[in-house]
């Protein structure tokens, strides 16, 4: 079976191609993957033809193949994906007027036991290849021709699974869409998701090439917030909040908080107080999420006016927004990805 050129860094890429190729023929065959985002490698017109056809025989692209498509009258597309092994996966597109949003997932299913997300529901299956969390985005960005210059284009690493699980293969598939020989895109445009795995905040930290940083509080309370998402037992909020604190900003950067409000249980007035004393002294910004409802996930989504007053209170401390739901119709939106044929 030929092997996936996608996910190789420019070191993978001298190996593949052995030490009779000049090393500049590595950095041509990287540009055509990532900046040309070439569909197939006999395309690749700076490489002679002898060497394309010969890497041919033993090398593919290697995008993931759309298994399925999901439309909404929103415009949000979800893609069911299918991967080597047959296992899929699911990336949403979020075109917005001057913004497209590309929703990549780290892993197939996810290990972490959040109360209120269907993905949950799914487990883990695996974690994705460098590979395959790239080629989401070449795929979605190809399906869809999207532009990536003029800062258009967002990533969030937000689908299914816990990214800072799969750190590695996060960080080096965000190396490869950072890298101005690569993919390209602006270092403010990617953010990766986690639920807290504490010793990985600060490991995320010290590399150089990284996304910006969001991380799920979802409860103003250990108590609570252990009731919600379990993982809180191992990783304490006090300790999160600390590792939060000692993380490297760059200069241009804040972090991100993400509320998912619950009704009755996580939406109170004084819950968003505890929320600003949480976070007191951190240079960050609040999202907030409105519960997306589905089924078997034993929540509801609380009433527009609880919403408001909540991010009344967050927002006399830090810039507070309330998130829209996407793709509601077609369980695309945050916390509904379970490969639903729905
Ligand atoms: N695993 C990572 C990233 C994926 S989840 C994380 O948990 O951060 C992305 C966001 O969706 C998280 O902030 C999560 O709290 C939120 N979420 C999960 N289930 C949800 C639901 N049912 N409704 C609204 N948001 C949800
Ligand atoms: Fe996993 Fe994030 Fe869902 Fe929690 S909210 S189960 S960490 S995907």
């Amino acid at each position: 079976m030929p092997q996936p050129i996608v996910g190789m860094d420019l070191a993978d890429l001298r190996e593949a191609l052995g030490s009779d190729q000049p090393a500049y023929r590595a950095r041509q065959l990287y540009e055509g993957v990532y900046r040309g985002q070439a569909s197939d490698l006999i395309q690749i017109s700076t490489l002679p033809a002898g060497l394309r056809q010969d890497l041919a025989l033993r090398h593919e692209v290697g995008l993931p193949a759309v298994s399925r498509l999901y439309q909404s009258a929103d415009g949000t597309r979800r893609y069911l994906l299918k991967l080597d092994d047959g296992l899929t996966v699911e990336t949403v597109l979020m075109p917005e007027g001057e913004r497209d949003t590309i929703c990549i997932s780290s892993q197939v299913g996810c290990p972490v036991d959040c109360k209120f997300c269907m993905t949950a529901l799914l487990g883990l299956e695996r974690s994705l290849t460098a590979g395959e969390i790239v080629g989401q985005v070449l795929l979605i960005a190809r399906e869809n021709r999207l532009r990536h210059d003029g800062g258009r284009l967002n990533i969030v690493m937000m689908g299914q699974g816990e990214p800072l699980l799969n750190l590695a293969n996060v960080v080096k598939a965000t190396r490869i869409l950072l890298d101005p020989h690569g993919f390209a895109l602006s270092p403010r445009r990617i953010t990766v998701s986690t639920s807290g795995i504490i010793p990985r905040i600060a490991e995320l930290g010290r590399e150089p090439v990284r996304p910006k940083l969001a991380i799920s509080l979802n409860a103003s309370t250990e108590e609570t917030r252990e009731q919600l998402m379990p993982i809180t037992r191992k990783y304490h909020l006090k300790d999160l909040i600390d590792a939060c604190k000692a993380y490297p900003l760059r200069p241009w950067e804040k972090l991100t908080f993400e509320y998912v409000l619950l009704k009755g249980v996580n939406d109170t007035d004084a819950d968003a107080r505890r929320v600003v004393k949480l976070l007191a002294n951190l240079n960050c910004k609040v999202n907030l999420i409105a519960l997306n409802p589905g089924p078997e996930i034993p929540f509801e989504t609380p009433d527009p006016a609880r919403v408001d007053s909540f991010q009344q209170i967050i927002r006399r401390s830090f810039p507070c927004f309330v998130r829209k739901p996407r793709g509601l119709d077609i369980y695309a939106a945050c916390g509904q990805l379970k490969r639903s044929g729905n």
